[in-house]
Parts: C-alpha cells; sequence; structure tokens
C-alpha cells in the first residue's frame, strides 16, 4: 500500500470508530453536547448518511476525530455525574428544600472554571448556577474578561440550595465533595476562579480569610486557583470591585488573554 493509500485507510477507519462510539452514545440516551454556543445534534457530527468504505469528499484529520470523540466524552461523563447528583439524597435537609439539584453550566472543555459555593432561589428554581442579581454581575466579569459564559464552566461547592441561603455546612460540603472532584476531573481546567470564602476554604483546605487568600496563585492538584470577592459581596460592597478586577488581570495575564484598554 502506498502511503497514500495507508493514510485514507487510517481515516476511514478513525472515523467508523468515531460514529461507533457516537452511536453507543446515542444508544445510552446521549442525543447531544454542548458546543460553544449551543447544544449540537449528534447527527451534526456523524455524517452516517456517507458510506464509511469510500474515501471522504473531505477527510477528516484524526486530531479533529479525537477533539470530537474528546468533547462527547467530557460531555458524556458529566451528564452521567448530573444524573448521580439528581438522585442524591445524602443531605435530608436540602434534599427536603430543593426544587431541583444545579450541578453546573458552561463548556465541558473550559480552560476556566469558576467556583461559587452554593445554588440561590433563582438557581433552584432554573437548575442552573448563577443566574440570579450575582449571577448577572459574574456574566458582567466575564464579559470584561472578554470571555463568554459559554467559554468557561460555572459550578458551585454544593449542589443543593440551603435553607435561607445559608452557607453550606462542613458535612454538606463533604458529601459534595466528590461530585466536584470529578466535576474537575472530567472538565480538567487548567485554570478555577473560587468566588468568595466557602468556595476558596473548601477547594483549597484552608481556613484563610479571602482577603489575604485573593490576589495570588495557588494549587489545587496541579490547577491554578485564583480566590476572588463573591459576587454578592460585590453587591454589599461595589468598592471592592476594583481588587476583583485586579484579580481578574492576573488571571488574564497568566491565561495569555489581553487585557482591554
Ligand atoms: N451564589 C453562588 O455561590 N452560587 C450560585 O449558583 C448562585 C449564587
Amino acid at each position: 500500500m502506498t502511503t497514500e493509500n495507508n493514510e485514507a485507510a487510517l481515516q476511514r477507519r478513525s472515523r467508523r470508530i468515531a460514529i461507533q462510539r457516537l452511536q453507543s452514545y446515542r444508544r445510552a440516551g446521549i442525543t447531544h453536547w454542548s458546543q460553544s454556543t449551543s447544544l449540537q445534534p449528534l447527527e451534526t457530527a456523524a455524517a452516517e448518511t456517507e458510506p464509511l468504505d469510500r474515501p471522504l469528499a473531505q477527510p477528516v484529520a484524526s486530531e479533529e476525530i479525537s477533539q470530537m470523540t474528546g468533547k462527547v466524552d467530557a460531555a458524556a461523563a458529566l451528564s452521567i455525574i448530573e444524573q448521580e447528583v439528581r438522585q442524591c439524597e445524602q443531605c435530608v435537609e436540602l434534599v427536603a428544600g430543593r426544587t431541583q439539584t444545579v450541578f453546573g453550566d458552561g463548556s465541558p472543555q473550559a480552560r476556566l472554571c469558576f467556583l461559587g459555593e452554593a445554588p440561590g432561589r433563582d438557581e433552584d428554581a432554573q437548575g442552573i448556577p448563577f443566574v440570579g442579581r450575582a449571577g448577572k454581575l459574574l456574566n458582567d466579569i466575564i464579559h470584561a474578561c472578554t470571555l463568554q459564559r459559554e467559554d468557561v464552566y460555572i459550578l458551585n461547592v454544593i449542589k443543593c440550595r440551603p435553607p435561607e441561603n445559608r452557607n453550606p455546612a462542613p458535612t454538606e460540603a463533604e458529601n459534595c465533595r466528590g461530585f466536584l472532584q470529578r466535576q474537575l476531573g472530567v472538565i480538567k481546567p487548567e485554570y478555577i476562579c473560587c468566588l468568595g470564602t466557602v468556595a476558596a476554604q473548601n477547594l483549597l483546605d484552608t481556613k484563610e480569610t479571602i482577603g489575604r487568600l485573593r490576589g495570588k496563585f495557588h494549587d489545587y492538584q496541579g490547577i491554578k486557583v485564583l480566590a476572588t470577592y463573591h459576587p454578592a459581596y460585590l453587591l454589599r460592597n461595589p468598592s471592592a470591585k476594583r481588587q476583583v478586577w485586579d484579580d481578574m488581570k492576573i488571571l488574564m495575564q497568566d491565561m495569555g488573554i489581553p487585557i482591554p484598554g
């Protein structure tokens, strides 16, 4: 066989494997995955109508195929963890009060995750983290970093709303820790931005105040962690926005994102 034939055979084989993978996700009930702007049907990824035994009109690079299956793998893995979270009944008080669990939102391939503490009333109602007033401010922070919400992943230390929006109890954070660790293990972000004391202290396993933790990088299992004030704190103390912007500039500079203005 010539090198060209070898290459074509390799591409056909990779394509067949990718399609089989996508079909098995569909059989498992997974029909969409999240791309940067919207949910994409699996059909658009697997051109199933194209016969597999003839060369493709537009050869698909094996790198592209592995990126595609990587995306599906991460989305599928998150979806499995999300199902487990939905069924979790470990924290009796939270289970009794929740409308639904709030798993996470954003790109399964995000370089940057924002970690909050717990869903509030709006999040509990919609099933999406940071959608209330604090969420709107978080959106502004993300946009100020020249990013979109769809570019990052947003999650909380605990997945159920605590009554009266109290802080998560240590046992509740402990019960949810496995879910958080698995989410981060799937997403494999390069950076985590902890929003507020609860997120920073839980992730970094410290009692240090947010005032002392912010402004520099910490490490969580090889991931660079930056802590800053919670958007809800900024709603009560707008003057702290300047410090949050300073923190975001540290993050952007390290991520290689040009700082506007
Ligand atoms: N505050 C949080 O910490 N998380 C949310 O999802 C909303 C508000």
